[in-house]
């Protein structure tokens, strides 16, 4: 591999990454192109994506039919404001959601990230517990390892310790954190799991408009995948003490763990959802609030009499085209099929990390594989060994972990894992 090619010394000296340094950056890796499940890099070196681009990526790069849909949508309008006026992409795209997602959640509130959508949502709770005239109840609880993005309100429900915020500690509004559960997805349930919620929520319920979690896979905040049994008892919990449930699909929507959405695998509808990431097949920045008409007519009926949010590209029509794309694309190539087979081929070929004496666990959930290391990785190090063995994979701290694209092909996850166990063991 050519280094010179694949570095670009403007960008190391002007250009911001997420989460770096700008004085001692990790490396970051020119790509020239991609298609399909394959990044080309500046030197024509080829890398087999087992990122999805943080979970976006569904249908691979650069693929054709997600393509004409932004270049249709681009030859009408690619912008208007949504204030006042609306579209058919916008339309279509609320439809097509309704058509997938349970039947209570159907007000529809677009914005234009997972971040933003994390914030308009948790505003939802307030100005809806305001409606109901308990202007009190307007803190949040939610539970430790998770992750709900990077802005003031979405990072205060961040794990504190692994929500990669923990600097800003005492400037964010304080939230109430309980254990996160325990019970392994697929072990048994352990009904002391729920106590450490149930007593926050018992002890401060008159403080709190919501309880917001990411369901069954908490994501960027660890990599677990818990029993869906805890969001049955949260549910219990929230209706008890008037609260709302506030599920955060943003990484688990559109099939990633298997089910279509998360909620699935408990058979619990949360009373607002927020999807992103996939929802453009990685094409745009985008995403939406899902909320049920008890929410949106209470925020509606009290006064300021609306809802006080509203970003300049909310509704974008690319966006919204290509979404309806991504999701007409989901099933004409059979998302689940294809989820289900790299779960099984991921639970056989991550198998034999297990046995090495660096690796905590091993753990496969749809089209998720983790390996938890005992201790942090050297990230730029692992990284550049991936690269060199032709796979693109980033860690995090102690968790090596992939989510290709579904349609990567058998062969090509075969080479990204075996690609991956190399590289563990060494
Ligand atoms: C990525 C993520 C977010 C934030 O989305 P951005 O588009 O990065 O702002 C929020 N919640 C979850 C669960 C996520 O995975």
């Amino acid at each position: 591999m050519n280094y010179n090619v694949n570095f670009d010394s403007f960008d190391r000296e002007h250009l911001w990454h997420p989460y770096t340094s700008m004085t001692n950056p990790l490396p970051a890796y020119k790509v020239r192109s991609a298609k399909g499940a394959v990044i080309t890099l500046e030197d024509g070196t080829s890398l087999i994506d087992g990122m999805s681009s943080w979970w976006c990526a569904v249908h691979g790069y650069n693929h054709p039919y997600l393509n004409a849909a932004v270049e249709n949508q681009l030859k009408r309008v690619s912008h208007v404001m949504f204030g006042g006026l609306t579209h058919d992409p916008a339309i279509e795209l609320g439809k097509r959601l309704l058509s997938i997602l349970p039947e209570k959640l159907n007000r529809i509130f677009y914005a234009d990230s997972g971040s933003v959508a994390v914030e308009a949502a948790m505003k939802m709770a307030v100005q809806y517990q305001f409606g109901k005239g308990r202007p009190h109840k307007n803190n949040f609880v939610t539970i430790r390892s998770g992750y709900h993005g990077d802005t003031w309100n979405a990072m205060s429900v961040c794990d504190p310790v692994t929500g990669m915020h923990s600097i800003f500690g005492p400037a964010l509004p304080a939230r109430f954190f309980a254990a996160a559960p325990q019970s392994e997805f697929a072990g048994e349930w352990m009904p002391e799991d729920i106590l450490p919620l149930e007593d926050i929520i018992r002890e401060h319920h008159d403080k709190l408009a919501a309880l917001i979690l990411e369901p069954v896979v908490q994501g960027a905040g660890g990599m677990r995948f818990y029993h869906p049994q805890y969001l049955i008892e949260a549910e219990r919990l929230c209706k008890k003490y008037d609260m709302l449930l506030v599920f955060d699909e943003i990484a688990t929507g559109f099939g990633r763990t298997g089910k279509l959405f998360a909620w699935e695998h408990a058979g619990i509808v949360p009373d607002i959802m927020t999807i992103g990431k996939a929802l453009t097949g990685g094409y745009m920045t985008f995403s939406a609030v899902l909320s049920s008409e008890e929410v949106a007519d209470t925020i509606s009926a009290n006064p300021p009499g609306a809802f006080m949010h509203g970003p300049t590209f909310m509704g974008n029509p690319l966006a919204c085209a290509v979404a309806c794309a991504s999701i007409d694309l989901l099933f004409k190539e059979k998302w689940q099929e294809r989820v289900k087979a790299i779960e099984l081929q991921l639970k056989e070929e991550l198998a034999p990390a297990a046995r090495f004496g660096s690796v905590a666990n091993v753990r496969v959930l749809g089209a998720i594989g983790v390996i938890e290391m005992r201790e942090p990785v050297e990230m730029a190090r692992m990284q550049r060994r991936f690269v060199e063995e032709g796979i693109w994979v980033r860690p995090f701290g102690k968790l090596v972990y992939i989510m290709p694209p579904y349609i990567i092909s058998s062969t090509e996850l075969r080479k990204l894992t075996t690609a991956l166990i190399k590289i563990v063991s060494e």
